[in-house]
């Protein structure tokens, strides 16, 4: 049952960071899931980011965390439960109540979420001292200077906390080619009504305003980020997880998201969130000082999950031609939702699409193109990963930034070296030019094993480099971009 607005805590939940306008991000060093790594960076990160005297002794904190499905830890798609649980200890120490949740999509109702929890790990959040949201009520609450949002179901679990900490991992996101502290707060809106969210935000520049609104109402105490292991590729459920060895926090969740995008290579107008934080006068222009600070640890190869279209996000100023062009190009380069081989008809997406665009026909999914919003939410909570993101004709021809890259290191391969006298040295000569095994190269091709002895011994015969096969080159550099 919906319950209508009451005083139940909003205020106080609301509570505007005042200062949050100067708060740089800060990262530390976080090699693995250690306690006591862990623990020591979320303290350095803290403290830069203002620390924690603001947690009086009684207040009841809610931390935000993303719990976007029931995968394990090391899926790398939801927060760890290691980090949120020193964050718990640090919090109880200060005489706080602690309570931790999320709402992904779908219902937002007792048995799923125990299991999710589960899942995930947060048993090690209740030893240290926290509650596990047992509270899947929401309620429709009021906020008049939204953009798009002016009145939204929001949960009550929230509702009830005096500040709220946002937890958020960092992950690639087909819609909006990242998720970190801005998109986390999408799980503010219980999982029943984010089809419908989906439908009426179907464009991305306004789902990307919707997303600031939410950020703006909730207007979180702190943002923290688990990089310590980032998902890429497919994501954000069923990429692949990538170690990265980073927690960042920030107060501003803009300012701490616009470091991640630096940390990841993926420049800000393809992530619609921070054009249209910027188009609010909440994200300054640039901040170098933020890009160096990522600089040090910037991926050249991060795997971004392929939609490309957002380069082309619109602005209200946008008029005439230029509005005209955008459109185009934004059409042009859009990607969608495309069903692989994987698909095990269990008709999950064809429930979640909130265009009901998705039929399921001879155990596979079947999907309506006209019908379809591309919000990709099939992609986001399908089981198997069988639901991809695919890169329009014209994007993959002209080569996004990931094709560029991955046509980039397969041409390095097939520049003709002198292979060491050095047998010794020659596997490390193999790997160095990207070649996963000696089988790969025109040597290794022609002899019965793949490892590099044999490929010394071919150096000795006069094969003078370890060229792949022209068939192979071609088929990586030209074929698979184009299928991917
Ligand atoms: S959710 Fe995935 S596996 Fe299930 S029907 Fe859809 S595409 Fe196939
Ligand atoms: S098919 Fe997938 S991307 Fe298209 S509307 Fe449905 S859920 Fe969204």
């Amino acid at each position: 049952m919906v319950k209508r607005d009451s005083d139940m805590g909003e205020e106080k939940v609301r509570q505007a960071v005042s200062d949050s306008a100067d708060a740089l991000p800060a990262l530390a060093a976080c090699r693995d899931y250690a306690p006591e790594n862990v623990r020591r960076a979320l303290e350095t990160v803290i403290e830069a980011s203002g620390g924690l005297d603001w947690v009086k002794s009684g207040m009841r904190i809610g931390i935000k965390l993303n719990l976007c499905a029931a995968k394990k830890p090391e899926e790398a798609a939801t927060t760890h439960p290691v980090l949120a649980a020193e964050l718990t200890r640090m919090l109880r120490a200060r005489g706080a109540e602690v309570v931790l949740g999320d709402s992904p999509g779908g219902p937002f109702v007792a048995p799923l979420m125990h299991r999710l929890y589960d899942t995930t790990g947060l048993g090690l959040c209740r030893e240290a001292g926290g509650e596990l949201n047992e509270d899947f009520g929401y309620s429709e609450v009021e906020f008049p200077e939204g953009k798009t949002l002016r009145r939204f179901a929001y949960v009550d679990w929230l509702r009830s906390c005096d500040a709220v900490i946002n937890f958020s991992k960092l992950k690639s996101h087909g819609m909006m080619g990242m998720t970190a502290a801005v998109k986390n707060l999408y799980g503010v809106i219980p999982g029943t009504y984010k089809s419908e969210y989906h439908f009426r935000h179907e464009d991305p520049m306004r789902f990307a305003d919707m997303l600031v609104d939410l950020n703006e109402y909730v207007k979180p105490r702190l943002c923290l980020c688990d990089a310590v292991e980032i998902m890429e590729g497919n994501g954000p459920t069923m990429g692949t997880p990538r170690p990265f060895g980073l927690v960042l926090a920030c107060r501003d969740p803009y300012r701490l998201d616009r470091l991640c995008a630096a940390l990841l290579g993926i420049r800000e107008r393809e992530i619609p969130y921070l054009e249209a934080a910027k188009q609010r006068g909440l994200l300054k222009a640039e901040e170098p000082e933020i890009g160096a600070m990522a600089a040090p640890y910037a991926l050249k190869d991060f795997r971004r999950s392929g939609a490309t279209a957002s380069w082309f996000a619109r602005s209200e100023d946008d008029r005439g031609l230029r509005k005209l062009m955008k459109q185009g190009m934004y059409v042009i380069f859009r990607s969608r939702p495309a069903v692989s081989r994987e698909c095990i008809g269990c008709g999950k997406c064809a429930r979640d699409c909130p265009a009901s665009a998705i039929r399921i026909r001879d155990g596979r999914a079947m999907i309506e193109r006209k019908k379809c919003i591309r919000c990709f939410c099939c992609q986001e909570f399908c089981p198997t990963g069988a639901m991809k993101v695919q890169r329009s004709f014209v994007a993959k021809l002209t080569g996004d930034k990931e094709t560029k890259t991955r046509r980039h290191r397969l041409l390095a391969k097939v520049r003709r070296r002198r292979l060491s006298r050095d047998p010794e040295k020659r596997p490390q000569q193999v790997s160095a030019q990207a070649f996963s095994s000696s089988a790969e190269t025109s040597a290794g091709k022609r002899l019965p094993g793949s490892t590099s002895a044999p490929l010394s011994r071919a150096m000795r015969w006069g094969a003078s480099s370890p060229m792949p096969l022209v068939p192979e080159v071609a088929k990586r550099t030209i074929f698979l971009p184009l299928k991917s």
